[in-house]
């Protein structure tokens, strides 16, 4: 099955997130059958991560954006659990400090795209700018506008200069969020993780599915596509998202570059 097609936005598309199941699976079943084609997935994946790093012609971009809870911690330790660590970086954008609120929203965001040969993740993004700024009016509407054709034209610059990005919107349900807040008050693990602000952010849900659809109409775009990815279901999220790097990866039709005696 070819993910990518699936469960890309297609460009200039105005999307409704109400049309799109959270629950999704794409017809496949939590079972062994699936277990194996992920573990087959993610073997795949260092593989073609190596390749990427021995080529050092190209970065790959990956950033992932959701609600609260959504699983982008987990899609992380799970989809890049077989990557040789060296060759990938994970950036965690939290709000802007004082150095960075001097500068353009996307001065930050710049200085860690990944090099060429370098799987760069991003858990959230200059999307934030145009989301939780969005919500909050932490900046003019006039300012935060502007922002989406901005953030277009920085992506197509990184992408004329080698840099290939992908972006996932993880889609929960607003039931399945309030179950995994409930797991995390309860699970001495994960008590951390909760946080008031967390209960706090879910009172704006509507608003933030409001700011999520303008990303996504405005900014899915065929050299940095988004993609809507069911994560209601973990499994299914980190199946999806693995396939998608991998049919990326695979598209680059990579080779080993030739030894220095040989040549
Ligand atoms: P996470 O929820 O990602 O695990 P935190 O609990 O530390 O990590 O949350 C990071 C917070 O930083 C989020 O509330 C997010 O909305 C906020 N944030 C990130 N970027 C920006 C930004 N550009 N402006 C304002 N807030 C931001």
């Amino acid at each position: 099955m070819d993910f990518s097609r699936k469960l890309m936005v297609p460009p200039d598309k105005t999307i409704k997130l109400g049309k799109f199941d959270p629950a999704d699976t794409l017809a496949h079943d939590n079972d062994q059958k699936t277990e194996a084609k992920l573990e087959k997935t993610i073997k795949r994946l260092d593989d073609l991560q190596y390749l990427l790093y021995a080529e050092k012609k190209r970065a790959l971009l990956i950033v992932l954006q959701g609600m609260d809870a959504a699983g982008k911690d987990g899609t992380i330790r799970h989809v890049m659990s077989g990557v040789n660590p060296q060759g990938c970086s994970v950036t965690s954008f939290k709000v802007p400090n004082s150095e960075e609120l001097a500068h353009d929203f996307l001065w930050r965001i710049h200085k860690v795209v990944p090099e060429k040969g370098m799987i760069g993740i991003f858990n959230r993004s200059h999307y934030e700018d145009v989301l939780v700024v969005r919500v909050h009016n932490l900046v003019p509407k006039e300012v935060w506008k502007a922002r989406y054709d901005e953030i277009n034209r920085f992506e197509r610059n990184l992408e004329e200069n080698d840099v290939k990005i992908l972006k996932f919107f993880l889609h929960i349900s607003r039931e399945e969020q309030e179950s995994r807040f409930r797991e995390r008050l309860h699970d001495p693990c994960k008590k951390w993780k909760f946080s008031k602000a967390d209960a706090s952010e879910r009172k704006h849900w509507d608003d933030y599915v409001s700011a999520y659809e303008a990303v996504l109409s405005r900014c899915g775009t065929e050299y940095a596509p988004w993609f809507i990815i069911p994560s209601d279901h973990k499994w299914f999220r980190n199946l999806a998202i693995s396939r998608i790097i991998v049919e990326t990866l695979e598209e680059f039709d990579m080779h080993f570059p030739k030894s220095p005696e040989s040549s």
